[in-house]
């Protein structure tokens, strides 16, 4: 009997080590495969919207990069395990005048019905979400979560009412500016004006108490420290910046310095890396490169005030000129050094991903969203637990999400 006890559980320990339960030690890489896949990985900005206003370009089907230059589409998303991503309805600076005003709001409209139309024809393959429990829901049924950020203020086009408004149509979050001051507070990086409300505008201060009753997240990627001192003075509840890095790390007023990120924390707020390169490493001097961009941004009037053609025209002569003189491009390794030490500054519950694939996100050993698995497996090289990658890949950015759509009022 007792022989027979002793056989039967060598036989099941054999069984174990040959399914690879016990003994065998999992790889890196298939360790990295397994996290990927169970937890939901949500890339909170990028700008694929600016590809669907464009002619022949389909979501639906898969882009080859290398011909395209794309970054995203549905069929990639699944091919990397990316779950969700904040499509932007971006809007670039112009003037600040009523006509101005009313340009950017309709500006803002049209890229929504573009987002609305792809998405809706693709019912299969994504479907858009407005809440945490859609991306999770839409995960297990094997499809892409979209939600809508909103780029850029200056589409509320100076009226407060359009807070609700947005947020009535599925946008979650509002970027209050973009790389020049606007109407609601100041850039990081207005080179012509520098700092001009110093922080928030008395508008700026009633965006961010409407933000709040709606429920609409605030992202404060883009708008400089005084700016991001005021909101997080006057939010009620925890903010976002949807895509940048550490400035430790890299020096770039885009980024946060490490007292932002401790304000940012006793807020409970999170940041979200962005893959831009010149955001993640400081690159090596390349003075053909910056001439040469230079003399298109001059052409263009540093793409401020363009008509809607002659800003495609200024967009494709920028990137055509940047790939005629590349800079080497920082890699995930160099991604992940920010994460590293944001976690060292502040923990890990504050950080997660948000590349701004399509707006200039892009990274060696990650030039796509096919290749999202590469920043898991960096991730597991350094040790991050699974839990921990959990929080780094979506569950510290839904925490904020929840918290701000629980505390709304209107
Ligand atoms: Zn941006």
């Amino acid at each position: 009997m007792k022989k027979n006890v002793r056989r039967s559980s060598t036989l099941i320990l054999s069984l174990l080590f040959l399914s690879g339960i016990v003994g065998a030690k999992e790889s890196p890489e298939a360790k990295a495969a397994r996290i990927h896949k169970s937890v939901l990985t949500i890339d909170t900005h990028c700008d694929t919207p600016l590809n669907l206003t464009r002619d022949g370009f389909d979501a639906g089907i898969r882009n080859d990069m290398a011909a395209t230059g794309t970054k995203s589409d549905f069929p990639r998303m699944k091919e990397g395990g990316l779950d969700a991503q904040f499509y932007a309805v971006f809007v670039a600076q112009g003037p600040r005048t009523p006509e101005g005003d009313a340009d950017a709001k309709q500006k803002a409209l049209d890229i929504y019905a573009a987002i609305q139309k792809s998405v809706s024809a693709n019912p299969g393959l994504a479907a858009v979400a407005l809440t945490p429990d859609d991306a999770y829901n839409l995960k297990k049924d094997g499809k892409r979560a979209i939600f809508i950020g909103l780029e850029n203020g200056y589409a509320l086009a100076n009226d407060i009412t359009m807070v609700k408004k947005y947020y009535d149509m599925g946008v979650r979050y509002i970027t209050l500016c973009h790389t020049s001051n606007n109407d609601i507070c100041d850039s990081s990086t207005d080179k012509k004006k520098g700092a001009e409300h110093h922080g928030l505008s008395p508008f700026g201060k009633e965006v961010i108490a409407e933000m709040n009753k709606t429920g609409m997240m605030i992202d404060v990627s883009h708008i400089s420290d005084e700016s991001l001192m005021d909101v997080l003075r006057l939010s009620k509840v925890p903010i976002i910046a949807s895509h940048s890095c550490a400035r430790a790390i890299c020096d770039n007023p885009r980024n946060l310095t490490d007292d932002d990120l401790k304000a940012l924390a006793k807020n409970g707020g999170v940041i979200q890396m962005c893959f831009l390169s010149d955001y993640v490493k400081k690159p090596d001097p390349n003075p053909e490169r910056d001439s040469a961009l230079a003399v298109v941004r001059k052409k263009y009037n540093d793409f401020l005030d363009l008509s809607d053609e002659k800003s495609r025209e200024a967009r494709k002569e920028y990137r055509e000129t940047g790939r005629k003189y590349p800079n080497k491009l920082a890699t995930v390794k160099d991604m992940v050094d920010h994460i590293d030490h944001i976690v060292k500054v502040i923990g890990i519950d504050y950080v997660g991903i948000g590349t701004d694939f399509d707006g200039g996100g892009d990274l060696s050993g990650c030039r796509d969203v096919s290749q999202m698995g590469n920043v898991t497996l960096e991730l597991v090289k350094r040790g991050y637990s699974e839990k921990e990658i959990r929080k780094i890949w979506g569950g510290n950015f839904m925490r904020v999400f929840r918290e701000v759509q629980k505390s709304a009022s209107l």
